[in-house]
């Protein structure tokens, strides 16, 4: 797979490094469904930021795309302490703090652990999720790494990350909640719900809101494992534009199934993206470098981090996907790998009945690519065993530095659908 190099520099850092790559998107950007004036809006950002002129904003990031001399800029505004988990955070200040959220069986209180960084410059808030089910650990580790790796000096903006937000079932190494429900069918929750409601609640009202953009990260489910790869509903042009920033090379379209914290938080206007790499309890280098390096890649963007060089994989964006299930139960045995790309009728695995020996052949209905498979395992009929991706079109090249972000095909030209029921199925059973 090809890389493409993307350079930017960001030496006039200001708060309208996150404003100014939304102008870019929208003044540049594909063919987005979605208008420009009926996108959602962003957070509410900083009040210090709020202020920032927006014709200074326009003329800095038109003569970093056309690239004559940048126009001065004003000096910077305040960027003030903001209180937050009820402590006050002033600039340049890097703390643990902890979100309450309800009561534990014996009546003390649940405190999810958070982390944050408060920057020294004005700028957007980015906020990292993991762990919403407790037993994908990877995501929890790219949020360990991102943060040890953070300085506040160099930072413009604030990143919180909450690494473990289902503490119950991560303790237990579990996906879900001690009364074995899905927090994530639960967001944006409510404050008088059932328990999983409750979490979600004191989530999203005491961290996602303060948001700007948000990047939730999981792996596959229920021994499956996740070729690395961006979720994001590419109707909306921020959370597209997200998307292409991180990176990864993969980039499926994918609303999120209701209650989930990605949809939920898109659809209150935070663009939001899952990052999904590997399986369940189990941590991958290749995996948790690509995460940390995408989430470098979505800093840069917002105009939080400077790089002279960041790298990008050339986009591969899948507008459909489906997932295949097998008829039989029994043992299943592949040879197929992430990533592999299949034709249709070509031979997948087989599923042998233990006792009689009987066995059938996996056989893809569709040919297109590996993006998530089951390893060798019981299954019973059923049972999903493979994720294909269909590619819409041909691969979409990571652009030239400067150019519009992405310009991948609309999903109504793609051909997507939402009738497909397999397409919006984040963890199929
Ligand atoms: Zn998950």
């Amino acid at each position: 797979m090809g890389r493409g190099k993307t350079s930017s520099s960001t030496s006039d850092r200001t708060a309208s490094g996150w404003c100014g790559a939304l102008l870019l998107t929208l003044s540049l950007g594909g063919a987005p469904t979605v208008r420009a004036d009926s996108a959602p809006a962003v957070a509410e950002p900083e009040p210090a930021a709020a202020a920032a002129p927006t014709h200074a904003n326009d003329s800095a990031d038109r003569a970093r795309i056309d690239g004559p001399e940048t126009p001065a800029l004003p000096p910077p505004r305040p960027w003030e302490p903001v209180k937050l988990f009820g402590r006050e955070i002033v600039p340049g200040k890097k703390i643990r703090a902890s979100l309450r959220a309800g009561e534990s069986f014996t009546g003390g209180s649940i405190n999810i652990p958070a982390l944050v960084v408060r920057g020294t410059i004005p700028g957007p808030t980015l906020c990292l999720t993991a762990g919403i089910h407790g037993d994908e650990v990877s995501g929890i580790e790219v949020i360990r790494q991102t943060f040890e790796s953070l300085q506040a000096e160099d930072l413009a903006g604030m990143v919180i990350g909450v690494p473990v937000v289902n503490l119950h079932g991560f303790r237990r190494g579990s996906r879900y909640l001690p009364d074995r429900r899905d927090l994530n069918r639960f967001f944006p929750g409510r404050p008088n719900g059932s328990s999983a409601s409750r979490t979600a609640h004191a989530v999203f009202s005491g961290v996602i809101r303060r948001c700007d953009a948000l990047v939730d990260l999981h792996s596959g489910s229920f021994y499956r494992t996740n070729l690395p790869q961006i979720r994001a509903d590419l109707t909306h042009q921020q959370p597209l534009a997200l998307a292409w920033s991180f990176g990864v090379g993969v980039v499926l379209h994918s609303k999120g199934m209701p209650g989930t914290l990605r949809r939920a938080a898109t659809e209150a206007g935070i663009p939001a993206i899952t990052y999904e790499a590997g399986e369940a309890m189990r941590l991958k280098m290749h995996e948790i470098e690509r995460g940390v390096a995408g989430l470098r890649n979505v800093m840069v963007w917002l105009g939080m981090l400077t790089a002279l060089d960041t790298t990008r994989d050339e986009q591969n964006v899948f507008y459909k996907s489906r997932w295949v299930r097998v008829n039989d139960g029994g043992i299943f045995l592949t040879e197929r790998a992430l990533g592999d790309l299949v034709q249709v009728d070509d031979h997948l695995g087989t599923v042998t009945d233990p006792i009689s020996n009987e066995r059938t052949n996996v056989i893809a209905p569709l040919s297109g690519r590996i993006l998530g498979m089951a390893a060798p395992q019981v299954v019973i009929p059923g049972f999903a065993v493979f994720h294909i991706g269909v590619a819409s079109k041909p691969l979409v090249e990571a652009p030239a530095p400067g150019a519009p972000p992405f310009t991948p095909p609309t999903p109504d030209e793609a051909g997507a659908t939402t009738e497909q029921p397999d397409a919006a199925e984040e963890h199929p059973q």
